[in-house]
């Protein structure tokens, strides 16, 4: 149900670099240990809002560390939440937009796209815009079409109900069929 892959991610042209955040040197962060955090604005997230998605900001923390295969690499921890519009009933979908992902820093782009693992992988540079690396693992979040699991239909839900909202992270269908179950019973 997610629409964005990370080799999507690693190949398309970023904005071009206001220089409002900080840049790293990846490799040399990883090997050093380094760690940066705070929070980013929406104005600094642009492409999610491209994306529809609304958000306050995220909170973010930054990493450098080596894997367990011993390569380099970056561990991004963000949290916060989002809010996109329902595609049946255009009612707000929340999202949790938080994760902790360890990406490896890859030499080129051709090691990213000819890999066969599942090891998450980003481009290794000297200029890495913290703020893009945040906001990248942010999109591979969000569901390509954001919608309810029961959308809330004008004076349906009573009081202690709760509102239709999505977690992005674990819906299973089983979830979906208890909703419905629970729905049906009504
Ligand atoms: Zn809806």
């Amino acid at each position: 149900m997610f629409g964005y892959c990370r080799s999507q991610l690693a190949t398309t042209n970023k904005r071009p670099t206001g220089g409002s955040l900080a840049e790293i040197d990846g490799l040399q962060f990883a090997r050093a240990g380094l760690e940066i955090s705070g929070q980013l604005s929406a104005d600094q997230l642009p492409r999610l809002a491209e994306l529809g998605c609304r958000t306050a900001g995220l909170e973010f923390r930054l990493t450098g560390t080596k894997n367990s295969r011993g390569k380099l690499a970056l561990r991004v921890h963000f949290n916060g939440g989002g809010e996109m519009s329902c595609q049946r009933c255009l009612g707000p979908v929340e999202l949790d937009l938080s994760g902790d992902e360890e990406l490896e820093l890859a030499g080129s782009l051709q090691e990213i796209e000819t890999a066969n693992d599942d090891v998450d992988r980003v481009l290794a540079s000297s200029s890495m815009d913290v703020a893009e690396l945040v906001e990248d693992e942010a999109i591979l979040l969000l569901p390509m079409v954001p919608r309810h699991d029961r959308c809330a239909g004008a004076g349906f839900l009573s009081a202690g109900e709760d509102v239709a909202t999505v977690e992005v992270k674990k819906v299973s269908p089983f979830s979906v069929l208890a909703s419905l179950k629970k729905g049906g019973k009504r």
